[in-house]
């Protein structure tokens, strides 16, 4: 291929980049759109999509009374005050205007919506859509849009090239480097925007930034390339300060590298049975406890962020459904063994979780007491069953990660800056290559998908206007 010229290059076919591509093409400019991977897309393949705005069509449908300014407020109780007020500010403002942009090329969501989502700790105003089909219910409406930008001769896209680096002159940039199968070719743009996503498939960025590397989900491609190409030529990235786990997962059974939420771990859906016991052989919070933000922070205190949620036999026979799978793949699971141990005795059971026993037998005999009193020494309500008889189960459980928190430094024009604050012409941002910590130290319901679009939305309609 030879070096091409555009109006703007996108870089990163995902849940910014897709908007972004689209909206400058609807402005008759012409759009390069590089994606690594061989498909459109990216984290949308395993998103579930739900996405937060205020002041929709679709509240006012329900009688809901909302406004950005609310969900601004919301956000910052929700996160203690520590989003980034002006980011926050431009997404909250401009989410409502985005879900009428995704309403109009066919985008729908649960009829049910909008709703009190109970996987964060809960906005004020139900104001979370869950996206119909999840993630590819946002992939399809997308890809209408680009097949039509194609044909109208605007978008061309490039699958399976990766962007190296970014081509760097007098202060600003002038276009990227791309890897292909036929080599290294250069493409120039008079604008570059970034949403290359975060770098949540990279062990090695995640050791960098955070000193450790959790169990995660995520896209082979979403490899920070984004962060270090900027890095490169003076940007700089921040809010690794306010990386968080999610609560609970466990490892996927087909590909055990990769974990997602597989157990009924949220206690407003399921009031626990089990205990939550961590390697020392000691419980650390009451199960039952709401907040979600709270459960998430108990759980980062762990060493390696893991615990083992452990019943016995009547609870395993006694207890609501906890597992999403199938009683035959249930057993099989624990055939297997790995994070999954079954056995006779609370000894053999310490001994197959690398825990100490006296901590195990220690720690369950409280439970029990406090269990048959009625007051937990945790504070616990929901003790339904003592742990007392065998066989005794124990599930490894994760705090897992399936987006960044540190990113991009950004200005108000989403475009990445030095440390002294000065912009790099030609270059602009969004989705989590200018990382989620922007929302503040806490998770904010669908605020991340939601934010990316809205971000990428608008750098499509304002680049080079
Ligand atoms: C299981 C799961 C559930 C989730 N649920 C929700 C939810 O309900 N609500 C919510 O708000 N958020 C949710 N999230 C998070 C959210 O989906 C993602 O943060 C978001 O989709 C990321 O969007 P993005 O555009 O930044 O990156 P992506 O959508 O990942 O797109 C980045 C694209 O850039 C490409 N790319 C990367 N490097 C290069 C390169 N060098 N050259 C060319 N292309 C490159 C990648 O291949 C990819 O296609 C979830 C995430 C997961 C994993």
């Amino acid at each position: 291929m030879a070096n091409r010229a555009f109006d703007v290059i996108v870089v990163g076919a995902g849940t910014a980049g897709l908007p972004a591509a689209i909206c400058a093409a609807d402005r008759g400019l012409r759009v390069g759109l590089v994606e690594a991977a061989g498909v459109v897309g990216g984290t949308l393949h395993l998103s579930t999509a739900s996405i937060s705005a205020a002041g929709t069509s679709i509240q006012a449908r329900h009688g809901v009374v909302d406004s950005a300014e609310l969900h601004y407020d919301d956000c910052m109780r929700i996160n203690r005050g520590t989003g980034d007020a002006k980011l926050l500010a431009a997404w909250t403002q401009g989410a409502a205007e985005m879900i009428e942009w995704l309403l109009s090329i066919g985008w729908s969501c649960d009829p049910d919506a909008p709703v009190l989502a109970p996987e964060h700790d809960l906005y004020a105003i139900p104001r979370t859509y869950r996206s119909t089909d999840q993630g590819f219910g946002l992939i399809d409406a997308f890809k209408r849009q680009l097949d039509r930008g194609r044909q109208q001769g605007n978008i061309e896209l490039l699958l399976n090239t990766r962007m190296r680096s970014l081509v760097h002159k007098d202060g600003a940039v002038g276009g990227i480097v791309v890897e292909r199968d036929s080599g290294l070719v250069e493409l120039n743009a008079r604008a570059v925007i970034l949403t290359t996503g975060g770098y949540t498939a990279s062990e090695r960025h995640w050791r960098d930034i955070h000193g450790m590397a959790p169990l995660r989900y995520f896209r082979p491609t979403v490899l920070g390339d984004g962060l270090e190409a900027v890095s490169d030529i003076g940007g700089y990235y921040r809010f690794s300060e306010h990386v968080l786990p999610t609560f609970g997962g466990t490892r996927d059974i087909d590909s055990p590298d990769f974990a997602w939420i597989y157990t009924v771990i949220l206690p407003s859906i399921r009031p626990p049975w089990e205990i939550y016991v961590n390697a020392s052989g000691e419980r650390f919070m009451a199960e039952d406890e709401p907040s979600i933000d709270a459960r998430e922070r108990a759980l980062m205190k762990q060493p390696e962020w893991f615990f083992w949620c452990i019943f016995d036999q009547a609870i395993h026979e006694q207890s609501p459904k906890f597992f999403r799978w199938s009683d035959g793949q249930v057993a099989e699971l624990f055939a297997r063994g790995g994070d999954y141990v079954i056995a006779d005795t609370l000894e053999e059971l310490a001994a197959k979780c690398a825990m100490p026993p006296n901590a195990l037998f220690a720690t369950v005999a409280n439970y029990n007491r406090g269990q048959a009193a009625g007051q937990d020494s945790f504070g616990r309500r929901a003790m339904p069953l003592p742990i007392s008889g065998g066989p005794y189960y124990a599930v490894k459980h994760y705090g897992i990660s399936i987006c960044s928190a540190a990113g991009l430094a950004v200005n108000a024009d989403l475009a990445p800056v030095r440390q002294d604050g000065s912009p790099i012409d030609g270059l602009y941002a969004a989705g989590e290559v200018i990382g989620v910590g922007f929302l503040g130290n806490a998770f904010l319901s669908g605020s991340i998908v939601s934010a990316a679009v809205t971000f990428g939305r608008q750098l499509g309609q304002r680049v080079l206007a």
